[in-house]
């Protein structure tokens, strides 16, 4: 791969401005959020600390400033993987970039070592061990030149953080960089963004004198859909239905869900892989590069899979179990739509989850304190599940932000709920759960409303009860509901130490409701017979694919440009989104650019890329033309 110094500045020449480097060497037009701001703050020598959403644009907050200013940036990053990609990206546009770290061969590390020596490197990649361990600090103090390190970047470094999900004890060690370098700026950056992670950072990394740059969290191209589970490996394979031919992760819990529905998944023709901390580390590396590679794999995974994923084409997450926090959920469905093109975050949810998420709690090795805020953390999850409003205007504000209009992008928005009286059901429901004795769960309170046959309810003699048989007015999945939500409107509660059982909850809503003196109007699934018409109707239509903008995109033009693709990244052995974002193959094929200078008004056609590819796509946009033309 050619690496030509295209960066190198002769003497007198100015230095790029942050818009020049952003538009010649990366393609894109503007910076997006704070991302200005922080590149300004860092060229004029500042250190601080970037919090942005996963695929909010952290990397370019600390490359334009290596471009910017003199001598080579340090980028600090925990994942060889990521590491890699990086720089292959970067050679791609022109950067003379370069990694150090355990994966290499000697013969790679020596020359990166001597790019560094003679100062051919805007920017050097390297583990923390790396840094730490052994003479690269020295060295790096003793390179020529009176400014010759232009900045640390510190990614991921939430992991200095002994509270949060991901610690690594070298990153403590990283605090040494404001001692030895007290000129040199230091970026922090993380995705992860509650307050006692970022005070321990600034104070660990020496920060104080720097800034913090929040970027807002919301992840708007992500559409988030939730449906109550009946039937979770039906309603998994039909939804992935709509996404066939792309890629996309589904959470389960446990590895034997895991590996059971990848099976399933692959007797459905698609190509699913698994992946959970049971397989063998050569295994697991494997399903990691074929996702990698590949844009139609679905992996089937446990929560071990997610660090290292920076892939900017998956189009779903999908979850099949609960996750067991908003900000894990929050943290999973991330991963999807890096690339700002529509993706989809699709949950199914229900009360059958929950015993086990609970049951694991309590059987942890945790303290009490710390079991009871995972309980909690639990219920803020299941009460983001269960509550009525915009998914995303919660989301947001559980993470301390407001958005002020319902976001039009979650199932919520999308499919309105009508408000039906229930007041009549209610007050079965809450006559069933008194006759029974107050301590019987969901499930057999709706099996005596329905009047099913079943040897447990002839044993207990609950078929002999007045309330037997007499809910037919509604269906099943809507009896469910009406029980969670009187569960969360407090008409319910479980009883304590009860298995799932459930009692009355406050006397001053349940007696006035059976008294007939309030009504109560709740949103209520359609019945489930209508529910199966109205999926087979608008299954494509409402499930998101590829999104609205799709309808500009010439799809078999599109088709040819990924083939193309395809066949660069293997030429090159890179990943395709190397080469070329989905995002820039689309406005390719819906802009059919004609000329070199079309071509660069493209997002993602930085001058480096123009010169590598631009003929060759030409020759594809010609070909199609004439074809369309003799058609
Ligand atoms: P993060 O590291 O925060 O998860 P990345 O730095 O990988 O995110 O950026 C996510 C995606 O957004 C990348 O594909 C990147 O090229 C793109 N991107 C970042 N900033 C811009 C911008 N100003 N204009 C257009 N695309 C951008
Ligand atoms: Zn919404």
């Amino acid at each position: 791969m050619s690496s030509q110094p295209a960066r190198e500045l002769n003497q007198g020449e100015q230095a790029p401005t942050p818009l020049e480097v952003l538009q010649q060497v990366f393609g894109y037009s503007s910076f997006r959020g704070p991302q200005e701001a922080i590149v300004r703050h860092v060229v004029a020598g500042g250190s601080g600390l970037v919090l942005m959403p996963t695929g909010g644009g952290k990397s370019l907050c600390y490359q334009v400033p290596a471009l910017c200013r003199p001598g080579v940036a340090v980028v600090v990053s925990p994942l060889i993987a990521l590491m890699q990609d990086q720089v292959q990206a970067l050679l791609q546009q022109g950067v003379r970039a370069a990694a150090l770290h355990s994966g290499l061969s000697s013969e790679e590390s020596a020359a990166a070592w001597r790019q560094l020596n003679a100062g051919l490197l805007d920017l050097l990649y390297v583990s923390p061990e790396r840094l730490l361990n052994g003479d690269l600090l020295d060295r790096l103090a003793g390179l020529p030149g009176p400014e010759p390190i232009a900045l640390f970047a510190i990614d991921e470094a939430h992991c200095v953080s002994q509270w949060g999900h991901d610690f690594r004890p070298e990153y403590i060690q990283l605090g040494v960089l404001a001692e030895r370098f007290p000129t040199v700026p230091r970026l922090a950056l993380t995705a992860t963004a509650d307050s006692r992670t970022r005070t321990e950072i600034v104070n660990r990394l020496a920060l104080q004198q720097g800034q913090v740059f929040v970027a807002s969290f919301d992840r708007p191209n992500i559409r988030y859909l939730l449906r109550h589970k009946d039937d979770a490996r039906g309603q998994l394979l039909r939804f992935l239905e709509d996404h066939r031919g792309t890629s996309g992760i589904v959470y389960a819990r446990s590895r034997s869900r895991v590996d059971r529905f990848a099976a399933e998944l692959r007797a459905a023709g698609l190509n699913a892989l698994a992946y959970h901390a049971g397989l063998e580390a050569r295994e697991r590396s494997g399903v990691l590069e074929r996702f990698r590679r590949d844009s139609a794999v679905v992996v089937v995974a446990t929560i071990a899979f997610g660090m290292g994923i920076d892939k900017p084409d998956v189009r779903f997450v999908a979850h099949v179990d609960l996750p067991k926090s908003l900000e894990a959920y929050y943290q999973e469905t991330g991963r999807a739509g890096r690339d700002g093109l529509p993706a989809v975050a699709w949950m199914v949810h229900g009360p059958g989850d929950l015993p086990q998420l609970r049951r694991f709690i309590d059987n942890s090795e945790a303290s009490a304190a710390q079991r009871q805020i995972e309980h909690a953390k639990l219920d803020a999850l299941i009460g983001f599940s269960e509550a009525p409003g915009c998914r995303r205007q919660m989301l947001l504000q559980h993470f301390g932000e407001q958005l002020l209009e319902p976001c039009g992008n979650c199932d919520r928005c999308l499919e309105p709920q009508t408000l039906v009286d229930v007041s009549v059901p209610a007050q079965k429901l809450l006559s069933a759960a008194w006759r029974t004795g107050q301590r019987f769960g969901a499930a057999h309170l709706v099996d005596v409303l329905l009047g099913a046959n079943t040897e447990r309810i002839r044993q207990l003699g609950h078929d002999q009860l007045s309330v037997y048989g007499i809910g037919h007015d509604l269906d099943r999945g809507q009896w469910r509901t009406l029980v969670r939500q009187l569960c969360s409107l407090g008409y319910l509660q479980p009883v304590p130490e009860g298995r799932g059982g459930l009692c009355w909850g406050g006397e001053e809503l349940v007696k006035p409701l059976l008294r007939g003196e309030t009504r109560l109007e709740l949103p209520l699934p359609p019945p489930a017979q209508q529910r199966l018409q109205a999926a087979s109707r608008s299954s494509r239509s409402t499930e998101p694919g590829a999104g609205s903008r799709a309808a500009d995109v010439d799809q078999s033009l599109l088709l040819s440009l990924k083939a193309w693709r395809r066949e660069q990244a293997r030429e090159q052995a890179v990943p395709p989104y190397v080469v070329f974002h989905d995002r820039t193959l689309e406005e390719l094929a819906a802009r059919r650019p004609r000329s070199q200078a079309e071509l660069a008004g493209i997002s993602g056609i930085g001058a480096a890329k123009l010169e590598r590819y631009g003929d060759g796509l030409l020759a594809i946009l010609r070909a199609d033309d004439r074809a369309a033309a003799s058609s």
